[in-house]
C-alpha cells in the first residue's frame, strides 16, 4: 500500500498548529500499533525516538483494549485518561487509528471535533482518495466574550449538510438503556451484557434524508458508569448541540429523575436540542410509566417524546432521526435543488 506521506505529514502540521499548547504528540498507528507518522507539540518536528517509545507503549494497550471490546474491530472513537495525558482515539479508516496526546488538563471537548476531522482526513489519505485541505474552523475560542461565541454560533449556522458533527449526548440514570440505544442505533446490534467501557466512548453515525437532500452527522458521547463524578460529567455535557433524555418505562423513579437531567444539561449545554425518550418498551407486562405520562411532561419540558425498544430495535432509529430534523432545522442549510 502506498501512502502520501507528503500529505499525512502536512495534514499533521496543520493539526499541531490548530491545537496549539495543549498537545504533547499527535500519531498516526497502523492497526497492527505501528506507528506510521507522528508530530510532537512544541517542536513540530518528528518526534524524538525516546517520546514515541513512550507514548507507543502507553497507548499500545489502551488501543488493544479499545479494538477488542468492539466485536466488529472498529471502535469509533474513544477518550482515555492517565495520570500525565489525556489521549483521544479516532479510528482513521481501516488502517490506522489517529491518537492524540493532550496535557492531563487539556480540555478534550473542543479539540475532539478537529480529531476526528483529521482522522477522516487520514482516512482518505490511506486510500488514495482526494483530500480537501480546508478545514472548517471549530475550535471555539477558550475566552468567553460574547462576540467570539457569536462568531462562533454564526459559523456553525451557516455550515453545509455533512460538513459538520454535532455532539451528542445522553442523560438518564444508569442501567436505563442508553449504551444500548446507541449501540443498537450505531451498529445494529443488541447485547445484554455490556462490559464497561473505558472512560468515554464516542462513535459516530450519519443521519441520511434522501427527501430532504439533507444529511446529519453525529458524534455520539457515551459516558460508562462515571456519572457519579462531577467533574467527568461536566466536560461530558458541555459544549453539546443534541441531546436525548433516557428514562426506563419500567422503573418510575428513573423517569422522575429526568427533571434533574434536564437541568443539568441546560446548565451545561444552554442551546441544546433535546428530545425525551421512554425506552424498555418491550417490557410490556412490567410497565410503570404510561404514554400519556410521557408525553405530558415532554409537552412540559416543550420537547419532543417517543417510545423505544433498544432490544427489538423499535423505534431506535426514529428516534435519532427526530433528533436529527431538529438540527436540520436549526443548523443545516440545505443545498440548493
Ligand atoms: P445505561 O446504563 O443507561 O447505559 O444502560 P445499558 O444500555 O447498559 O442497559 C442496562 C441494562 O438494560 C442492560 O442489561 C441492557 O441489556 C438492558 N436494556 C437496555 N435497553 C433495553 C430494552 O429496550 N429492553 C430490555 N428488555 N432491556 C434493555
Ligand atoms: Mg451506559
Amino acid at each position: 500500500m502506498s501512502v502520501d506521506r507528503e500529505k499525512l505529514k502536512a495534514l499533521l502540521e496543520w493539526y499541531r498548529q490548530e491545537v496549539g499548547d495543549d498537545l504533547i504528540a499527535a500519531i498516526i498507528v497502523n492497526r497492527e500499533g505501528l506507528i506510521m507518522d507522528a508530530v510532537s507539540g512544541t517542536s513540530g518536528k518528528s518526534v524524538e525516538e525516546d517520546i514515541v517509545g513512550g507514548v507507543s507503549a502507553l497507548v499500545e494497550p489502551v488501543l488493544n483494549r479499545i479494538t477488542k471490546e468492539f466485536s466488529s474491530g472498529s471502535f469509533g472513537t474513544g477518550t482515555f485518561d492517565t495520570d500525565e495525558y489525556r489521549l483521544i482515539f479516532c479510528e482513521a479508516g481501516a488502517h490506522a487509528v489517529f491518537v492524540t496526546v493532550l496535557d492531563a488538563i487539556a480540555m478534550v471537548d473542543p479539540i475532539f471535533p478537529v480529531a476526528y476531522l483529521t482522522a477522516e482526513k487520514i482516512s482518505r489519505i490511506f486510500d488514495g482518495r482526494p483530500v480537501s485541505p480546508v478545514i472548517p474552523n471549530i475550535i471555539s475560542s477558550q475566552k468567553d466574550d460574547g462576540i467570539e461565541r457569536k462568531v462562533d454560533k454564526l459559523q456553525k449556522i451557516t455550515v453545509k449538510s455533512g460538513e459538520y458533527a454535532f455532539k451528542l449526548i445522553l442523560g438518564g440514570d444508569g442501567a436505563v438503556g442508553k449504551t444500548s440505544m446507541v449501540h443498537r442505533f450505531v451498529e445494529d446490534s443488541f447485547k445484554s451484557d455490556y462490559k464497561g467501557t473505558i472512560g468515554t466512548s464516542i462513535m459516530k453515525k450519519q443521519c441520511s434524508f434522501d427527501d430532504l437532500k439533507s444529511s446529519v452527522r453525529f458524534v455520539i458521547w457515551d459516558l460508562a458508569g462515571q456519572t457519579q463524578f462531577r467533574r467527568v460529567r461536566q466536560t461530558y455535557l458541555a459544549n453539546a448541540e443534541a441531546g436525548i433524555l433516557v428514562f426506563d418505562v419500567t422503573r418510575k423513579e428513573t423517569f422522575e429523575n429526568i427533571r434533574q437531567w434536564h437541568d443539568e444539561i441546560i446548565k451545561a449545554s444552554k442551546n441544546i436540542s433535546l428530545i425525551l425518550v421512554g425506552n424498555k418498551i418491550d417490557l410490556v407486562d412490567e410497565r410503570d410509566v404510561f404514554h400519556e405520562e410521557g408525553e405530558g411532561f415532554a409537552n412540559e419540558l416543550n420537547i419532543s417524546y417517543i417510545e423505544t425498544s433498544a432490544k427489538t430495535g423499535e423505534n431506535i432509529n426514529e428516534a435519532f432521526k427526530m433528533l436529527a430534523l431538529q438540527m436540520i432545522k436549526r443548523f443545516i442549510v440545505t443545498e440548493e435543488v
